[in-house]
């Protein structure tokens, strides 16, 4: 068995005990997934996932490591192969045999780029932890200065796309996704889908401990984060492959994070409610004095059905939107794993 596996096996043990999981307190965890890595006592891990990133690879590993060198500091690389089927695993192998600060850890499907994180989150053994995208993106060349940031005493430090290279259609998608996850949860953020970020440990292993079966990790560890910072940066057009996200595909990212952090488009739909019952409490009683002043009404039938329709519609949306937080609660009650580890090169 992997030492990821065992700690996974190990992790529920860590739940219960009150008093031991607060942010800050991670000296206190002797015997859980991040044990091994305080005696270790590494400064930096660099958390990359990838899917079908072939193309990219070598030079991105070239980069970063030419870059955490020159800050002279202790660090790891760990790269999460998400079910690759490109060739992305062997040359992982590779880089792995060359280079022993470059861990890989490989899953025997894809899971998804958050599974692919938290997971490198679960082996990660730095006092620092950052995350990049595989793609080459996100310059590796502007780490040093999130690094900066955080060791202003922040807690996690998120870039933000300046001169973002995008479709227009992601652009003005990330425009209202970051207003909407700004206010769910409670802290301002130009760039929640930036995934070039730092964080401390402790908010990690917070992160860690919550065992959401889907999960939007800039999202999740801005609910731990006493401080938070954002600083600009680069941002490249891919140059190989493409992006792993259709529009289906972040639309249902988008909504999970919506009803994953809220129940704000519920209760949205509850004051709609109330709204509209009092519309037509006060169009009842102008239609009883009209009854009385003009007489009966007659015409008005069309009208009534646009009405109607519209209720109707809304009462559908209160309905999908319930079944959305039941199928949530589903997904939860199931416990299953978030992702299955095919195998660990440490
Ligand atoms: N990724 C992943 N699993 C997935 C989708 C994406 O590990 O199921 C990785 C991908 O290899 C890349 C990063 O997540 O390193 C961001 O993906 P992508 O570049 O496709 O997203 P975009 O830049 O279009 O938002
Ligand atoms: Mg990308």
């Amino acid at each position: 068995m992997s030492t990821v596996q065992k700690r996974a096996v190990q992790e529920p043990m860590l739940e219960p005990v009150e008093g031991r999981i607060g942010v800050g307190e991670a000296g206190a965890l002797s015997e859980g997934a991040f044990a091994g890595a305080r005696r270790e006592g590494l400064e930096l891990s660099v958390v990359v996932p990838v899917y079908n990133e072939a193309p990219a690879l070598h030079k991105l590993h070239e980069r970063l490591s030419a870059t955490l060198q020159s800050l002279g500091r202790s660090y790891e690389i760990i790269y999460v192969d998400d079910g690759s089927g490109d060739g992305t695993n062997g040359l992982l192998r590779e880089i792995h045999r060359r280079d022993p600060k470059a861990k890989v850890i490989a899953f025997n499907r894809n899971y998804g780029q958050h599974a692919a994180v938290l997971a490198g989150f679960e082996t990660a053994r730095g006092e620092v932890i950052i995350t990049l995208d595989g793609d080459l993106q996100n310059p590796p060349e502007e780490i040093p200065r999130l690094l900066e940031k955080i060791e202003e005493g922040h807690d996690v430090v998120g870039g933000w796309r300046k001169g973002r290279e995008d479709t227009l259609f992601r652009r003005i998608c990330s425009l209202m996704i970051n207003r909407v996850t700004s206010l769910i949860v409670g802290v301002r953020m130009r760039d929640y889908g930036c995934m070039l970020r730092a964080y401390r440990r402790p908010v990690i292993e917070q992160v860690c401990r919550s065992q959401e079966a889907s999960s939007f990790i800039p999202a999740l560890a801005n609910c731990f984060a006493g401080s938070v910072a954002e600083i600009p940066v680069a941002h490249s057009a891919r140059k190989s492959g493409r992006s792993k996200y259709t529009p289906f595909r972040l639309l249902r990212l988008n909504f999970d994070l919506l009803t994953g952090f809220s129940l704000l488009p519920i209760q949205v739909v509850g004051l709609a409610g109330v709204f509209i019952a009092f519309l037509g409490l006060a169009f009842a009683l102008f239609l009883a004095i009209r009854r009385l002043l003009v007489g009966p009404e007659v015409e008005g039938v069309f009208t009534l059905f646009a009405i109607l329709f519209f209720f109707v519609g809304l009462q559908i949306l209160a309905l999908g939107l319930i079944g959305e937080y039941i199928g949530r609660i589903y997904m939860e009650v199931r416990r299953r794993p978030r992702y299955v580890i095919k195998e660990v090169l440490d």
